[in-house]
């Protein structure tokens, strides 16, 4: 490779690399906000349904998170999607005290997974598995309908549209189960979805998300 051409291609790999998102400072390359940025988002506490029922998130479905999230749903950014999951394992582990023995990624209608080309909750799920040293599996649940989008629904309206919307494929032979997913807007998925597991006989379910709504 001839000598001039090495600042060149520093330069071009310079511009691949975008800045922060949010302020424009220079970023980390492993590294999906700047390090002041990271350091300013504040984390959610952590809530019970019940006893059997945890509920963990890493960030408020907020700017900035917000703004990535949709950012990375819509413009396909696998790349951008596996940095907020390491981001969200650095706050969940140090949060999660009663390991689960399984994490079940929110499944998506097989029509929106083969338009998005991924699972978000799947790529969510995987360095969090890895951190955990537990298990993710996809292949014990699936999504049966594509449920209209629950911010457009009544509370009634919205328990409807999810009772139905998963099922099971096999029995699931664990005792402690987490659900993963990147946003809950509404606490009827999640009812919905520890019935259907608790109806398998599993006895604690736990729910973990990449971001909560801030009301
Ligand atoms: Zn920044």
């Amino acid at each position: 490779m001839p000598s001039w051409y090495t600042p060149f291609k520093r330069g071009w790999h310079a511009l691949l690399r975008s800045p922060c998102p949010l302020c424009h400072a220079n970023r980390a390359d492993e590294q999906l906000l700047c390090s002041d940025c990271l350091a300013a988002l504040p984390t959610p506490p952590a809530f019970e349904l019940d006893p059997d029922f945890m509920v963990l998130y890493a960030f408020y479905y907020d700017k900035p998170i917000r703004e990535l999230i949709l950012k990375l749903k819509f413009a396909h950014s696998l790349a951008d999607l596996q940095l907020l999951a390491q981001l969200m394992t650095a706050r969940l582990v140090p949060r999660i005290i009663d390991k689960p023995e399984l994490i079940i990624p929110v499944p998506l209608h097989p029509k929106r997974l083969r338009s998005r080309g991924f699972n978000q909750a799947l790529e969510l799920a995987k360095p969090l598995g890895n951190a955990l040293n537990c298990p993710i599996s996809t292949a014990f649940i699936k999504r049966t309908q594509s449920t209209k989008a629950q911010s457009s629904l009544r509370a009634t309206e919205r328990v409807e549209n999810v009772q139905h919307a998963f099922a099971v494929i096999q029995p699931i032979p664990y005792r402690h189960v987490a659900l993963l997913d990147d946003v809950i807007t509404t606490g009827a998925t999640l009812g919905a979805l520890k019935h259907l597991l608790q109806a398998q006989g599993i006895e604690r379910v736990d729910f973990y998300a990449c971001a909560r709504p801030l009301g």
